[in-house]
């Protein structure tokens, strides 16, 4: 019998006048009962429309038919056939975009909580169950990846269990990519990352960190060492600036400094060795997942939080459940505005932000309104640090440091039909080809890439 209740099972989560003075994780994740009754409301269709609607194509009523039998290691079986980061999935996919956008459930009520009861199956294998070493008998054939983000762990884990001896080289002295460095704590605990690459390891694949490929070592010596292909997953980590004056002031971040420095250098602790001032009134430029993170994160070590953003509330890019929780916590939505001149004092030390009101207009080419200033409209948001969050471009130092790679105007390594960039032997996926995107295009791309390598190499 299908439980018919229109709503979802509400992820239980922590208080906000708690959760937003420390970095623990906000939400707290389904018990067994309440996954076994949103897994009731599952339909179990036949013509499967979620799976359409998930990039790695995870067999969704598949896995929640198990969770509604209580049968959780069964389920964790069917989820992990097809996605190599579930409880990283469960946690920061865009699913309301995806395949919860498929659900059938979705026309009369709520869709099936299908991220929820991913992250639950997931935190029930990981906390019941130890990382099986698998003994993959090895192919002889060496592949070396470029970064360990979710498109590298993906593209890695795949070509293992193909028994390709597998290298990922990263340039950080922790493994995850943007999931540790970029993503904070409190929405995905960087234990949760360590578990899913520890499962990863258990494969075969080896991790060289503190590498950065074209320094260290280019693609060039890879080639020479022995490996027979090289996949590039490395990100988009260049940031990008508006432009506009005062923007070198001191104060000024941008998203990924802030975040790294915050996420992965620790630096709000006492005992951090790169320890980061304490702003008392952040703004926070842009609308995106990142600028929640960002807001949510400078509230955490004190500040008073406010998110500029040029367009109205139905146009914030960031996932609707990041904008209420922003909400909830206390962060402040300047909508329909547009910073102008960021103002310093006399020592250069930002002092404020000085902003337009915007109203929209016409579509523009990415298909949003336009937005417009209006005249005579100034005003100023009193600031000590100002956080640009407006997005990232791939790195050039790859590109640079390798000959025959093709990138298009912004950046993004080019690739063929089977991620293949244009230097024979090497495929590229992720952000470092499509510019920022999600966890899941990447981990998509990674897994394309693993089966045109296997192709390429199977030829060869
Ligand atoms: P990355 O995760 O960027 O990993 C690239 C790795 O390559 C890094 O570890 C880097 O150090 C390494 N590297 C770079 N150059 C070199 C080199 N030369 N040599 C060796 N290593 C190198 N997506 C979602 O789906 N949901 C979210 O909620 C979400 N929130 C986000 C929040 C933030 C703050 C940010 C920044 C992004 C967010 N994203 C989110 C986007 C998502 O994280 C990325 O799209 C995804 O991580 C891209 O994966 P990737 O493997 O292509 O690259
Ligand atoms: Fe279940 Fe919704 Fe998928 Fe149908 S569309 S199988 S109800 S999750």
């Amino acid at each position: 019998m299908s439980n018919m209740q229109k709503e979802k099972n509400p992820m239980p989560s922590r208080n906000p006048s708690e959760r937003s003075k420390d970095f623990g994780e906000v939400a707290l994740g389904y018990t067994e009962e309440q996954a076994i009754s949103e897994a009731e409301r599952c339909l179990n269709c036949k013509n499967r429309p979620c799976c359409d609607g998930c990039p790695v194509r995870v067999r969704i009523p598949e896995f929640i038919e198990e969770v509604r039998k209580g049968e959780f290691e069964k389920a964790y079986e069917i989820l992990t056939s097809r996605n190599g980061l579930p409880a990283i999935c469960g946690r920061v996919c865009p699913q309301e975009k995806q395949c919860e956008s498929k659900c059938v459930r979705g026309i009369k009520g709520m869709p099936v909580g299908i991220g929820y009861l991913e992250r639950f199956v997931a935190d029930w294998h990981n906390a019941h169950c130890e990382p099986k070493k698998t003994e993959i008998p090895s192919n002889g054939k060496r592949v070396a990846i470029v970064g360990s983000g979710p498109s590298s762990l993906t593209c890695a884990g795949e070509l293992a269990k193909l028994g390709y001896e597998v290298t990922v080289f990263e340039a950080l002295h922790v493994a995850g990519g943007v999931l540790v460095y970029g993503i904070p704590e409190f929405r995905l605990p960087k234990a949760v990352v360590a578990r899913e690459i520890e499962n990863l390891s258990a494969l075969g694949v080896k991790i060289e960190k503190n590498v950065v490929i074209g320094k260290t070592i280019s693609i060039d010596d890879l080639f020479e060492e022995g490996f027979e292909s090289v996949f590039v997953g490395s990100g988009a980590g260049l940031p990008k600036f508006m432009g506009i004056k005062g923007e070198n002031c001191n104060g000024v971040y941008s998203a990924n400094e802030f975040l790294t420095r915050i996420n992965l250098m620790k630096g709000y602790r006492e005992d951090s060795a790169t320890p980061i001032p304490r702003p008392k009134k952040a703004v926070i430029v842009g609308g995106g997942n990142v600028a929640m993170d960002a807001a949510r994160s400078a509230l955490r070590i004190g500040a008073e939080s406010t998110v500029v953003y040029r367009r109205s509330e139905a146009e914030l890019p960031a996932r609707k459940e990041e904008i209420e929780h922003a909400k909830e916590e206390g962060v402040i939505f300047r909508l329909l505005s547009n910073p102008k001149e960021i103002i310093a004092d006399e020592n250069g030390n930002v002092k404020g932000v000085r902003c337009a009101e915007m109203v929209l207009g016409e579509p523009d080419a990415s298909g949003r309104r336009r937005p417009i200033e209006k005249e005579n409209s100034s005003f100023v948001i009193e600031a000590d640090a100002v956080i640009m969050s407006i997005g990232n471009s791939p790195n050039p130092l790859i590109k640079s440091t390798t000959s025959g790679l093709a990138t298009e105007a912004r950046g993004g390594i080019i690739i063929d039909e089977n991620g293949m960039t244009t230097r024979e032997g090497v495929f590229a996926g992720g952000d470092a080809v499509t510019g920022a995107a999600t966890v899941i295009l990447a981990m998509g791309a990674g897994k394309a890439a693993a089966k045109g390598i296997h192709e390429y190499l199977s030829n060869k």
